[in-house]
């Protein structure tokens, strides 16, 4: 039995694909269990070696080690969130243990710091290419950055505080999951759904029949605050509901933990000789330390609230009176019918899921990239709605694999992202095999899955993700694809966005699914003026939620935050962001990217991010949009080198100079006094 684990051995199908169709919850503990003592062995064998060390004999060989722990554990990351199981969740925290147990053996093991140390300080004369350098100062400051240099009581301490941090936070992930299913709206009579399309409304009913409630129709909870069915809802009291359903998730078994979680941090950064958590994160990322991060937000702050205010009086007026948080979308969703003509749901059919992938997604990467993709449905994913592409350089070679896995389902964890099965590495011969995960609703049987305009932009935007990691070309793994700084990570995904509305590539996926009459220009040209319209309101939600992460990770070693509501209420306070009309896209209770995600200390990367990004599309706009000299030069200097460069020199490489915050403060409107 234990022989026949299909993660023992490297997977024979094309680019490494895991060999899905054998894995069984069952393999993943034994091949866990290996795969750790199988590195830990190699590390040790490294960290022995008599020879003294040199580059290949440390760097590399601890680059090829692991190989066994690399298949195992991407294939758990993905399955935990995308197709979980019962079994899995029971193991899911014996892992998380294993795992954080596990890195602290590697980087506190003196021995092998000792020699990493020693080829750190004669650096200048290994006559090193620039990668490699590059690699060993990562791994130099990787290992001090883990407590490499710490005394061995301060290791031990390490440890502990490590262990105590893996095991909350993954009870803070199972509680979310456990209060969005708890949290579902449950509705007995289909007035109460008024507003909803008569597919809303079957997909209602049969998720209730999922569920356990027959014959009722029930509303599951989207993992951030703004359920998109507030929209539409007509009837307030049933918003107010589902509203309130959202805001209230976890705050008896997360917010403590919260708690728990922002004093350990910040204990184990002043361990590492930091002042804050979040000082410790941002020494490692683009930012050039919390007070540009600090000032960043601040300068956003103001003039986003005033835009949202200026979005408030439009949407009272309207109301004919203030509207309360659970009424904003709704009112919105009617203005932008009214002043723009555009409903979203008139929309929905003419972006057809398929269509859009094809036509809009992949077009547009071919035309910019001259990249190419072939279904292979020979090729079996981890679940049946998982499909498989092979994607093909403009040259005709095999780049790698693209998985993609659109439906919601109680199996998967809300939003979207992407992972990565195989990371490319010229070093092990590897390219990359990733995945792209939505929650796209499903479409009652026999009927196309139709998205609104905000999925076509996520499914433009994981792609970006993707491509990341298709285009990597670097040596090291260490350095593959979206293994930059976090606050990097978003750039280019959202550069990716560009193309869902560029007239050549909207006009050849926006076609209506029963007539195949394309979207008329006139609605495309509203579309983009629609598209400003609601900025105050989705920076003020997303800048609420940064600084609640920013507060619960800026506190200082010691300190006691005290209760997590009323912490969290003087937080937004203090701010200037406690709008009751816009509570925060993630409160504390249910925000899982700060919690038990890498975005702890990290939710500004998306707004830092977007610095970056809006630069950039002024940069395509003035050498000429969608072109191959453009993207080949995108993909050259910066999606190809992963985190081989500094990311911020890979930016002006790519842009000529460095990056310019106007082009942000346009697109989001803030550039009013
Ligand atoms: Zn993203």
């Amino acid at each position: 039995m234990v022989d026949q684990n299909p993660f023992f051995e490297p997977s024979t199908l094309e680019y490494g694909l895991p060999p899905f169709a054998e894995i069984r919850d069952e393999h993943y503990l034994p091949a866990f269990e290996r795969a750790l003592a199988d590195h830990l062995a190699e590390v040790a064998a490294i960290a022995a070696d008599p020879a003294p060390p040199t580059f290949g004999n440390t760097l590399v060989a601890l680059e090829r080690s692991g190989a066994l722990l690399s298949r195992v554990d991407s294939v758990f990351a993905n399955q935990a969130s995308a197709h979980v199981t019962p079994e899995l969740r029971a193991i899911e925290p014996k892992v998380s243990a294993l795992l954080a147990a596990h890195s602290d053996a590697i980087h506190l093991n003196g021995p092998l710091f000792a020699r990493i140390s020693a080829l750190y300080e004669q650096r200048d004369t290994l006559g090193l290419d620039p990668e490699s350098l590059r690699l060993l100062e990562r791994y130099h400051t990787r290992f001090r950055r883990a407590g490499a240099e710490l005394d061995a009581e301060g290791q031990r301490l390490l440890r502990e505080i490590n262990a105590e941090i893996a095991a909350a936070s993954t009870e803070f992930g199972q509680n979310v999951l456990r209060a969005n299913a708890e949290g579902a709206l449950v509705l007995d009579d289909p007035a109460q759904l008024s507003g909803l399309s008569a597919a809303e409304i079957a997909a209602a009913a049969e998720n209730g029949r999922e569920l356990g409630f027959e014959g009722r129709w029930v509303i599951s909870l989207k993992n951030f605050t703004n359920q998109p069915e507030l929209a539409l809802l007509d009837d307030r009291e049933v918003r107010k509901r589902l509203l309130d359903a959202a805001l209230n998730r976890a705050q008896d078994t997360n917010g403590p933990l919260a708690v728990a979680m922002a004093k350990l941090r910040a204990e184990r950064a002043a361990l590492l000789g930091y002042d804050s958590y979040a000082e410790y994160v941002v020494a490692d990322r683009t930012a050039a330390g919390t007070q540009a991060v600090t000032d960043l937000l601040a300068r956003l702050v103001p003039p986003a609230v005033a835009n949202a205010e200026r979005e408030a009086e439009a949407l009272a007026e309207l109301a004919g009176g203030p509207v309360e948080a659970w009424d904003w979308a709704y009112w919105s969703n009617k203005l932008r019918k009214q002043r723009y003509d555009i409903d979203e749901a008139e929309l929905r059919p003419y972006f057809e899921l398929d269509k859009v992938l094809h036509d809009g997604v992949f077009h547009a990467a071919h035309e910019v990239y001259g990249i190419t993709f072939t279904p292979r449905p020979d090729l079996p994913g981890y679940h049946p709605d998982v499909r498989v592409y092979e994607v093909f350089d403009a040259d005709g070679s095999g780049l790698g694999l693209f998985l993609c896995d659109f439906f919601a389902r109680e199996s998967k964890r809300g939003g979207a992202w992407m992972n990565s099965f195989v990371d490319q590495s010229t070093l092990l011969g590897k390219r990359a095999v990733v995945v792209n995960n939505h929650n796209i609703p499903r479409p009652a049987p026999g009927e196309p899955a139709l998205l609104t305009f905000s999925q076509v932009d996520t499914l433009f935007h994981e792609f970006g993700h993707a491509l990341h990691g298709l285009f990597s070309a670097v040596r090291y793994p260490f350095f593959s694809g979206t293994n930059v700084p976090s606050d990097f990570v978003e750039y280019p995904s959202q550069v990716n966005e560009m193309w869902a509305l560029r007239p050549e590539v909207i006009a050849r996926y926006a076609t209506h699914h029963r007539t195949g009459e394309p979207l008329p220009a006139a609605t495309l040209e509203r579309m983009e003026e629609a598209a400003r319209f609601g900025q105050g309101f989705a920076t003020v939600e997303y800048l609420a939620a940064t600084l609640l992460d920013w507060a619960w990770h800026t506190l200082p070693a010691g300190a006691d935050p005290g209760d997590p509501l009323a912490f969290e209420a003087k937080a937004l306070q203090d701010a200037g962001l406690a709008l009751p009309a816009i509570p925060p896209r993630y409160r504390t209770s249910y925000f899982s990217h700060i919690f038990c995600s890498q975005y702890s200390a990290g939710y500004y990367s998306y707004i830092w991010s977007e610095v970056l990004d809006a630069d950039t599309v002024e940069w395509f706009k003035e050498n000429g949009g969608l072109t191959r000299a453009n993207g080949d030069h995108f993909r050259r200097e910066l999606l190809g080198r992963g985190g081989s460069v500094d990311s911020m020199i890979a930016f002006r490489n790519f842009r000529g100079r460095d990056p310019e915050i106007e082009p942000l403060l346009k697109r989001r409107g803030l550039t009013e006094a």
